[in-house]
């Protein structure tokens, strides 16, 4: 099989979907599958929609026209705020965005009364990210404009949390963006029907938590995608961390001298070595390099560790003889390096079903705990 390629388990990204969407029910809360870190492939939205999902999201409009080409019709919204140069495009594919900006909103709302359509609008509130967001105090008189406009419908509000810092939702903060929402209703008058709560990072939140409040959406990637915490990056108990595996091919493996002199630049890529320094040692090179993937997100085997990489190669250190010519090395990813790959044209992807169970503690487990083990 051809390398450098990227294992996609589509059964385990199925189950921890329904794990997920099993233990958010009881809660009054559905889930938006968030398919931006993979590129919007077609067979991983359906994926997620087999684990019950019950809508999609994507940052990118090229991403969900690909879901749309590939005859996927549920839902999806637009995640970022759109570009008003594709207006028409999100108009087309998207059944609602995410937005901050009123000159945005208007250049939807004529886009789609062009296309005799309704566009949904989710009201993205800045709620102490500091990234995206209308602040709490402007949303009514943004409200009020919105369901004055034909052409768009106000759908929902929205908070995003620990994306560019590292605030955390607590009850107090997440009762506060509830609130928002009977604030608008009381305010302007229509029924406020999405409150999305936020991302993967809004877990631990959802799954302890007595109040959920107007809470009944949550956009979840990360979690679904790779099993994890985002901000521990401790696995979620129930999900499956390795839906996803990186496999490289080494093509060099030799002993190689010290270098004579200390490198100049210490890069942190070098800092990470971390055999100890007794044995006899061998340098290997993996055909794969910073064009391909983020090598600084790759959880490396037990008994290989990075020396460093250029465009094109990554140097890995090994003390014994393993990593033959033609031999392949498999890797587990964060976020960031799934992200990378999954849009790297030098990486094949490779779509399959294992057959794989869900995971059988898990029933025996309290549903309404998050459970990171
Ligand atoms: C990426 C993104 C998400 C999903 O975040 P995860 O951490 O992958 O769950 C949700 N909402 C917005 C606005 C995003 O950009």
């Amino acid at each position: 099989m051809t390398a450098p390629r990227i294992d996609v388990d589509l059964e385990k990204i199925q189950l921890n979907a329904q794990c997920l969407v099993n233990r958010l029910r009881p809660r009054g809360i559905g889930v938006t599958g968030v398919t931006k870190g993979v590129c919007g492939y077609p067979e991983i939205a359906n994926a997620m929609l087999q684990g019950g999902v019950v809508g999609l999201a994507d940052t990118r409009i090229a991403n969900v026209e690909q879901m749309r080409r590939a005859g996927i019709t549920c839902p999806i919204s637009m995640l970022r705020t759109p570009m008003l140069s594709q207006i028409d495009r999100i108009t087309k594919h998207c059944d609602a965005s995410y937005n901050t900006e009123i000159a945005v909103i208007t250049s939807l709302a004529e886009a789609a009364r062009r296309r005799n359509k309704v566009h949904g609008i989710i009201l993205m509130v800045e709620m102490g990210d500091m990234r995206d967001g209308i602040a709490p105090g402007d949303l009514d008189t943004i409200a009020r404009e919105v369901i004055k406009m034909p052409g768009v419908a106000l759908k929902g509000i929205g908070a995003n949390y620990a994306c560019l810092n590292g605030t955390v939702p607590d009850d107090k903060t997440m009762a506060g963006f509830s609130m928002l929402a009977n604030d608008i209703e009381g305010a302007c008058g229509p029924f406020i029907e999405t409150v999305s709560g936020g991302n993967s990072v809004n877990l631990p939140w959802a799954m302890s938590s007595q109040k959920p409040g107007r809470i009944n959406d949550l956009r979840l990637g990360e979690a679904i995608l790779l099993g994890v915490d985002p901000i521990s990056g401790q696995q979620i108990g129930g999900l499956y961390r390795d839906a996803f595996t990186l496999i490289a091919e080494v093509i060099e493996t030799k002993s190689k001298p010290e270098p004579p002199t200390a490198p100049i630049v210490e890069t942190a890529s070098l800092r990470l070595r971390i055999l100890p320094d007794c044995c006899d040692k061998k340098r290997s090179i993996l055909a794969i390099g910073h064009q391909d993937i983020d090598i600084s997100g790759l959880v490396f085997p037990p008994g290989v560790a990075p020396v460093g990489a250029t465009s094109d190669h990554l140097v890995v250190e090994t003390n014994d003889h393993r990593l033959q010519v033609g031999s392949e090395v498999s890797f587990q990813l964060n976020y960031s390096a799934l992200m990378r790959s999954m849009s790297a044209p030098g990486i094949e992807k490779i779509m399959r079903h294992s057959g794989a169970s869900p995971i059988p503690d898990l029933a025996k487990r309290n549903r309404s705990e998050l459970a990171l083990v």
